[in-house]
């Protein structure tokens, strides 16, 4: 088990639009891009800070993760995502450390990337999400 290093925060929004220029305009960093993924009915918003990224997350729909999640606390941090070494063995290992898996396989994520999230129950209230590049993965 090894992790590199925080790989992005994730963070939910209401209005992606506002909260970028919030980023941009007084910030002052630079949106390089924005990605919708489907399947998570998420629009998401990525900026560079070091070796992490801020990842701005907005619904697209209120039955969506994102959308639940702000209903039920608000907007804010929503996920620590950390870039780990080899993401099937890592979830192995947490898996066989008692931690309940969200995603007990791996999946592709924003940004090309395979990520898994670990249940915050297991985390302390943090949900956390293991990624890694594709060409890094195993098997
Ligand atoms: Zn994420």
């Amino acid at each position: 088990m090894k992790i590199t290093h925080i790989e992005h925060i994730g963070i939910a929004v209401k209005n992606l639009q506002e909260s970028i220029e919030f980023y941009e305009k007084v910030l002052n960093l630079k949106c390089y891009k924005i990605e919708e993924v489907e399947d998570q009915k998420v629009k998401t918003a990525f900026f560079q800070v070091g070796q992490t990224k801020i990842e701005l997350l907005e619904s697209t729909s209120p039955d969506g993760p994102i959308g639940k999640f702000i209903e039920k606390k608000g907007e804010g941090i929503h996920h620590l995502a950390f870039a780990v070494e080899g993401l099937e063995k890592s979830l192995e290992f947490v898996s066989s450390k008692g931690v309940q898996l969200i995603d007990s396989k791996p999946r592709l994520g924003a940004e090309g990337l395979n990520i898994a999230f670990l249940h915050p129950k297991s985390t302390y209230g943090v949900l956390t999400e293991f990624c890694e590049k594709p060409s890094n993965t195993e098997n």
